[in-house]
């Protein structure tokens, strides 16, 4: 209990309360955010609603229900305070992805739009190719919400510098190393969203790739790093 940190379990109750606000949910108990400690390795995470813990939306979240677990999921927090039931797909990412130390796992309207018809969202603009990890974003397979299969091709399609990863019929999981990270990374996909379905209403937009910008020399790492 000693390892818990109650300035995190604010940032993840805030993060809920931002995230509402910004429209990356709908409302309810929609989508989640998650944040990784990296000293302790425990994950605090937005919970689902109980009878004791009615959630109208994400705006009403304070820190004392954010849910704590370590990385096999047990819970070490409140026994009365239990994770959103897609945990398993935080905790299989923060797995992977050792460079993910925050989730956003958005039901945003514009990526919505692709996660529905389940194509991956083109990278059409340069900045937002590079803030969301230099390569176009994939869809994981259907599958019940919270699931391994889902968890697992949702870990594939992000692969090693993935940001962003759309959940098919569902919505998308974006990540960053810290929360400020992961929150503008949804933001960010938000807008691709948006711009990809009225650029495409005037033809097919053609997709950026690493050749675009990428001189000899320079590599993915790099790319990653630019600031534009
Ligand atoms: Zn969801």
């Amino acid at each position: 209990m000693t390892l818990i940190k109650d300035e995190l379990k604010e940032l993840v109750a805030q993060s809920g309360r931002d995230f509402y606000e910004k429209g990356l949910t709908w409302g309810r108990d929609a989508g989640d955010t998650s944040l990784r400690d990296p000293e302790t390795g425990l994950v605090y995470i937005l919970p689902m609603p109980s009878p004791s813990l009615k959630i109208p939306t994400w705006a009403s979240i304070t820190a004392k229900d954010v849910a704590v677990v370590d990385m096999e999921g047990r819970n070490v927090g409140s026994a009365e305070v239990h994770p959103t039931v897609e945990l398993l797909t935080h905790l299989r990412i923060y797995q992977h992805r050792p460079d993910a130390n925050a989730l956003v796992h958005s039901h945003g309207k514009w990526t919505r739009v692709f996660a529905a018809v389940r194509q991956p969202l083109p990278a059409l603009m340069m900045d937002q190719f590079l803030y969301t990890g230099a390569s176009l974003i994939s869809c994981a397979e259907i599958g019940p919400a919270g699931s391994d299969k889902v968890a697992m091709s949702a870990v594939e399609c992000l692969g090693e510098y993935g940001k962003v990863v759309l959940l098919a019929a569902h919505g998308a999981v974006c990540l960053g190393g810290d929360m400020n990270e992961a929150m503008s990374v949804a933001e960010i996909s938000e807008d691709m969203a948006r711009l990809a379905v009225f650029a495409n209403t005037l033809g097919v937009a053609p997709e950026i790739t690493l050749a675009d910008f990428m001189d000899k020399k320079a590599t993915r790492e790099s790319l990653l790093h630019l600031e534009i």
